[in-house]
C-alpha cells in the first residue's frame, strides 16, 4: 500500500508527492519538525493502514492507553481527505484544528472535526489528545466553531 503511493499525491492532501511529503516520516527517515508535518503524517498513516508502529511511536505514552502498533495498523475507517484549519505552535506545544473526511458505515460522507494537542519532548513531536476549542484557543481569538460543525 505504501509503495503504491510513491509517485502519487500524498494522501494528506498537501498537494505534494508522497515521497516528498509524509513518506520520509512514515519510513523513519526523518522526524516531523512541525506539528503540521506530524498531523499530516499521522493522518496518512491512518489512511494507508499498516503504519501502526509510526502511530504508536508518535503518540504520547500517557495518552495512548490500550493501543498497540498492531491495533493502530488496522485500517478501520475509509478516510477521504484532510483539511487543516488551524495550526499553532508555541515552543514545545502545538494545537492543530482539522477536519478529516471519511465514509461512515452507512456509506455516507462524514467529518471528524478535532482540535489536537501536541507536545515536543526531547526534540520529537507527539500527539497527545483532542482538546476543547476553548483550550485550543489559548487565550486568542481562534478556533470558533462554525455553526453546525458539531453536527457534521
Ligand atoms: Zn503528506
Amino acid at each position: 500500500m505504501v509503495d503504491a503511493f510513491s509517485n502519487k499525491l500524498c494522501p494528506c492532501c498537501s498537494g505534494k508527492v508522497f515521497e516528498q511529503c509524509c513518506r520520509p516520516f512514515l519510513s523513519g527517515k526523518k522526524a516531523p519538525k512541525t506539528v503540521k508535518q506530524l498531523m499530516r503524517s499521522r493522518y496518512t498513516a491512518y489512511f494507508l493502514g499498516g503504519c501502526g508502529q509510526y502511530l504508536f511511536a508518535t503518540w504520547h505514552p500517557e495518552t495512548r492507553k490500550g493501543e498497540s502498533p498492531g491495533s493502530l495498523s488496522m485500517k478501520t475507517v475509509d478516510w477521504r481527505g484532510l483539511e487543516i484549519l488551524l495550526c499553532k505552535q508555541q515552543g514545545d506545544e502545538g494545537i492543530v484544528e482539522f477536519k478529516a473526511h471519511f465514509i461512515d458505515q452507512e456509506g455516507n460522507a462524514a467529518v471528524h472535526h478535532e482540535y489536537s494537542h501536541f507536545l515536543r519532548i526531547k526534540g520529537l513531536w507527539y500527539y497527545v489528545q483532542p482538546v476543547k476549542p476553548q483550550v485550543a484557543a489559548n487565550g486568542q481569538a481562534t478556533g470558533q466553531q462554525t455553526p453546525g460543525a458539531a453536527a457534521e
